[in-house]
């Protein structure tokens, strides 16, 4: 059976995933009327075979639902049409993670289901978390904001483990959420462009925790802390989890230990020592959550820690690209703002830093505390003047301009450095659309100049 059999569904946005989940509902018997305000994309669907009709003029009688496609605003900065005329319809607003959930309960919930949202670490948490079923021999499946849209997954089967990346736009789009464990890995101000307030925005975060049979929270920030109090008062099952603090109860991190405490006793489970993909306290948090969700998803110790070891990172998150000499060269084209590249900065004593790209608000004021590590900066795009003036007498800093300029001078400067081990650094703390069509892109360009240095040797995944 399948949820939206014999309805009548309107679907907008017609990027790659809204065009495989127009296909999948189809599939599932229903009739699927899409749209989008781009007319290429209109006529790519219709390529596809996906029924199209602009939406404005259609009789909202017939809808059963309305599933809105990731991206497209539900509320800020302010409604988009098919989201005014829908509720003025009283048709259901709904996105592909709600049509999994509905899939996954008609087949009776017997597949495990580990959802993972919070502000940063999504990614690197749910590749962990697959990783680490897939290696233990697992029937596993992997989607969400990760890439794979849900609704193209294997459907749901006894047995069939879904690991799924949930940003808070998706938890929105999903009031019947219920994974067997709920991941809540940190709450801190960003995209509240599209959610308004911080209020809201951990509102809807919190969602995702609260409709888990199990909801497993990163206690180290305040409002994750609020939300596994409120969850435990009102009778859900929650383990804790800390990258910093020894808690009486739930999973904690001691250095690159990770430990599980019960009534204050603890004990030793795993140890990040040596694995590189896993470094940085932020990545211990990543991994105590990956830990909770694999053993309450029904894998021993043994098999979390096996998969732990072989974890190969993913890309340009803090992934080591090359050697040269003694230098190190790091990918963190992620960092797309100045909070997501601290956690890089943080991770290494003496840094030959390239920043910058299309500034954020802010810019890297609140990175200052990082500034004594910093050997010397390479500023690129649109951000380097100003970045420039706000490291002024902190660091030294060159304006390079581009990344391949920036990576040739850095690679220079740090094989005449005479400390241990010297990195450089692509962290930038800004978005990349100045120079490139996203940040992998980015990642990427930094990589080819990286490799085209003489001498330089590649480190594998
Ligand atoms: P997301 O999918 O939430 O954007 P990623 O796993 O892609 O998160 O990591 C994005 C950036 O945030 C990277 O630069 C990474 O170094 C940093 N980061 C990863 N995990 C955490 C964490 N638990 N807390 C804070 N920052 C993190």
């Amino acid at each position: 059976a399948h949820s939206m059999q014999d309805k009548t569904v309107a679907l907008f946005g017609l990027g790659g995933s809204g065009i495989a989940t127009a296909k999948a509902i189809a599939a599932g018997g229903a009739r699927v009327i899409a749209w989008d305000d781009n007319p290429e994309s209109v006529a790519r669907a219709q390529g596809a075979g996906i029924e199209t009709s602009d939406l404005r003029l259609a009789d909202w009688k017939q809808f059963s639902s309305f599933v809105l496609s990731p991206g497209v605003p539900l509320t800020h900065p302010r409604p988009h049409w098919t989201v005014d005329i829908a509720r003025a319809a009283g048709v259901e607003i709904i996105g592909d993670v709600e049509l999994f959930v509905r899939e996954r309960n008609l087949a009776g919930k017997n597949s495990p289901f580990i959802a993972i949202t919070g502000t940063n670490g999504k990614s690197t948490t749910t590749a962990l978390i697959a990783h680490i079923i897939r290696a233990s021999g697992r029937d596993m499946q992997l989607g969400g904001n990760i890439g794979t849209a849900v609704m193209t997954l294997e459907p749901p089967a006894d047995g069939r483990h879904y690991v799924v990346e949930c940003s808070s736009y998706q938890i929105d789009l999903a009031p019947s959420i219920n994974p067997t464990a709920g991941i809540l890995l940190n709450l801190t101000p960003d995209h509240l462009d599209r959610h308004g307030t911080m209020q809201h925005y951990a509102e809807i975060k919190e969602r995702l925790v609260a409709g888990s049979e199990t909801a497993i929270v990163g206690v180290d920030d305040s409002f994750c802390a609020a939300i596994a109090d409120r969850l435990e008062r009102a009778g859900k099952p929650v383990i804790r989890i800390s990258k910093r603090l020894p808690i009486p109860n739930g999973y904690f991190a001691e250095g690159a230990t990770l430990y599980l405490a019960e009534n204050g006793t603890r004990t030793a489970v795993a140890s990040l020592q040596g694995i590189g993909s896993l470094r940085g306290e932020h990545n211990a948090q990543n991994a105590l959550a990956a830990f909770a969700a694999c053993r309450s998803a029904g894998l021993s110790a043994d098999e979390i820690n096996a998969g732990l070891k072989t974890f190969p990172g993913l890309a340009h998150r803090m992934e080591q690209v090359a050697r040269q000499g003694r230098t190190l060269f790091v990918n963190d084209s992620k960092a797309t703002n100045a909070d997501a590249a601290a956690p890089a900065l943080s991770s290494f004593p003496r840094i030959y830093w390239i920043a910058g790209g299309l500034p954020k608000e802010g810019g890297i004021a609140s990175l200052s505390g990082f500034f004594p590590r910093i050997a010397k900066a390479y500023l690129i795009g649109e951000a380097a003047p100003q970045f420039a003036a706000t490291l002024g007498e902190a660091a030294p800093y060159e304006i390079s301009g581009t990344i391949a300029a920036a990576v040739e001078h850095a690679a220079r400067d740090a094989a005449s450095d005479g400390s241990q081990e010297a990195v450089v650094l692509l962290s930038p703390a800004c978005a990349s659309f100045d120079q490139f069509q996203n940040f992998e892109k980015r990642g990427e360009a930094f990589r080819s100049a990286v490799l085209a240095l003489a001498g330089a040797s590649p480190i594998e995944g």
